[in-house]
């Protein structure tokens, strides 16, 4: 299939390799010209503007951007795709974004003609380069259905979520509850060790009883509980603080515009802007404990 793809950053550009190896035509846009040429060295043909990339002969478009504002101007703009893309097209978002914007530009897809699924992912860049993401895939599911091949050459779990903006309710509640999990687990972890008590036994315990959860047993904050995550290499790699920020802004968003109390997450939000004030938004999200640790550094 010739699939156009717009937005070639540290997940973009590893999915839209594994489109090229499953034997996909690609047309890419970024803003970035070094995005493109590395994507164009790999097979694929640039477009000078997401203008001519609706234009190409694409059945596809599929977008990765950083933000709500972004994809808005390149599916709502002037020049952007929708002005410019032929009718029947389909088109997918997997920018992480809020439910209520998706189901606008969804909106203003299916007026023009254009069938639209919001699919943001989870599985980091690590699943977007071994092609292991899950997907979270809201709209028409005779769309779903259709597409689903096309995803399943970025993506393991593909999973069908209702309506259009349903990916985006997933995600947003799933990664406001790892935001609050994360923050339970290292409260927890730094109130047993300040107690005098060893963080692996600790750990080993809230691990075999009421307390385990996935940020406690895969993804322990505390440092030397486990190997293999950034808790073990100064918090490096992994998922930004300030990835979850956004995501934890985009939660409250989205609970204040159907007036749903998220207090946890509230909270959870403003304890990662002080952890981000603080200059810590480029550590993985776990270096959250120390906000709480006594012997830490940051
Ligand atoms: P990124 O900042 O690395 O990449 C975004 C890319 O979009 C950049 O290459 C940028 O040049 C390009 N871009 C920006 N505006 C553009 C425009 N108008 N036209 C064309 N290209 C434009 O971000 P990322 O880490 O790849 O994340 C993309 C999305 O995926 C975000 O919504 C993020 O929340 C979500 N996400 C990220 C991760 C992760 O671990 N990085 C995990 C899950 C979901």
């Amino acid at each position: 299939m010739h699939i156009g793809f717009l937005g070639l950053g540290n997940m973009g550009a590893p999915m839209a390799r594994n489109l090229l190896k499953a034997g996909h035509q690609l047309t890419v846009f970024d803003l970035s010209a070094a995005a493109v040429s590395s994507l164009v060295e790999a097979g694929a043909h640039s477009a000078a503007s997401p203008a001519v990339l609706a234009q190409a002969d694409v059945e596809l478009i599929i977008t990765m951007l950083p933000a709500a504002a972004h994809v808005k101007s390149v599916y709502l703009g002037e020049d952007g795709l929708l002005a410019h893309v032929r009718p029947g097209v389909t088109l997918i978002d997997s920018s992480t974004i809020d439910p209520l914007s998706a189901r606008e530009v969804a909106s203003a897809a299916r007026q023009h003609g254009n069938p639209m699924l919001d699919a943001p992912v989870s599985g980091g860049t690590g699943g977007a380069a071994a092609g292991t993401l899950t997907f979270m895939v809201g709209g028409d599911v005779a769309d779903f259905d259709r597409t689903q091949p096309i995803l399943a050459a970025m993506g393991k779990n593909i999973v069908h979520c209702g309506d259009a903006g349903n990916g985006q309710v997933a995600k947003v509640a799933n990664n406001m509850l790892l935001g609050i999990s994360m923050i339970g687990v290292a409260e927890a972890m730094a109130l047993g060790v300040a107690l005098g008590m060893d963080a692996k036994v600790l750990a080993g315990i809230i691990n075999t009883s009421s307390g385990r959860c996935w940020s406690s047993e895969v993804y322990n904050p505390f440092p030397g509980v486990l190997e293999n995550v950034p808790a073990a290499r100064g918090y490096s790699g992994g998922f930004g603080s300030d990835l979850m920020l956004k995501d934890l802004g985009l939660a409250s968003e989205a609970a204040k515009q159907v007036r749903q109390p998220v207090i946890l997450g509230a909270l959870a939000q403003q304890l990662y802007q002080t952890f981000s004030a603080q200059g810590n938004g480029g550590l993985d999200f776990s270096a959250i404990i120390n906000l709480y640790r006594k012997d830490a550094e940051a």
